[in-house]
């Protein structure tokens, strides 16, 4: 099988375990899980520089999901990859289970507690600075909300990348164009963010973030980029793989009955038996 159809089938199975892990936890945030999984799939399967086994190497790359409210979509990429059994996916949001709500850097694989919108991007910007000075060869990685953008610290992240010229980074914005409480662009208009990192000296790519090959060939090209850092601008789609929850702000957060779970897996191709 060759790589981009074996990410695409990782993919499915990444979406039907999220889709299961929310449905019997009545909990998480499903609508952006599945926007953001087929970047942290290629990110885990492919792009970084990680071994299950040894979740703190030295050399390894990092991952900041900024986005921590999707925390049940990294939590079932790292449970595939080997951090942790698969069996502990069926804890998650439960009394006394480390998989709680935001990332928890208890559960193997993760660097930091995040989820705390708008800070991040700061964390990874020192790690990036932090590599810089050690000399270090490892690659920081961080995902983003759209919605997030609002927040003021993000800018501020922005600005000292640029001034540090971290070419060690890569930050992705799931660019789905939802928030909470509606689009991105009637709650806070971000307007045309290529111009805006482009202004704060970022190398910016804009990607199919639903796309295998697009994905890969952004972080591809980000790696030939020297002297600045760059921004993977990801459009995605709110909910995708789902028919009744794509571009639907209402499942930002929500919580399927039994008739819309069996309805989410049938759109997914099945139940999951793995
Ligand atoms: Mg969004």
């Amino acid at each position: 099988m060759n790589k981009i159809k074996e990410l695409e089938n990782k993919s499915k199975n990444l979406r039907k375990r999220i889709i299961d892990v929310c449905y019997k936890s009545k909990a998480g945030h499903v609508g952006g899980s599945l926007s953001g999984i087929d970047i942290l799939n290629v990110l885990y399967n492919h792009e970084m520089n990680i071994d299950a086994k040894n979740p703190n190497m030295e050399n390894r790359d990092r991952f900041i999901l900024s986005k921590g409210h999707i925390a049940e979509a990294l939590y079932v990429t790292l449970a595939d990859k080997g951090f942790f059994d698969k069996k502990e996916l069926d804890t998650f949001s439960s009394y006394q289970s480390r998989l709680i709500g935001h990332p928890n850097n208890k559960v193997p694989g993760i660097e930091m507690n995040t989820g705390s919108l708008g800070h991040g991007f700061s964390l990874a910007v020192g790690m990036a600075i932090g590599g810089k000075m050690g000399q270090k060869d490892f690659r920081v990685y961080v995902m983003m909300g759209d919605g997030e953008q609002a927040e003021g610290s993000i800018w501020e992240a922005a600005m000292a990348a640029s001034h540090y010229q971290l070419d060690n980074l890569v930050a992705i914005i799931d660019r789905n164009g939802l928030q909470i409480s509606g689009t991105t662009e009637e709650v806070m208009a971000l307007d045309n963010l290529r111009f805006k990192y482009e202004s704060f000296g970022f190398n910016v790519i804009e990607i199919d973030g639903n796309d295998i090959p697009s994905i890969l060939s952004g972080f591809k090209l980000a790696r030939k980029c020297k002297g600045k850092p760059t921004l993977l601008l990801a459009h995605t789609v709110k909910g995708k793989g789902v028919s009744f929850m794509e571009n639907n702000a209402s499942w930002h957060h929500g919580v399927m009955n039994e008739e819309q779970y069996q309805q989410a897996m049938d759109d997914l191709g099945g139940m999951c038996h793995e």
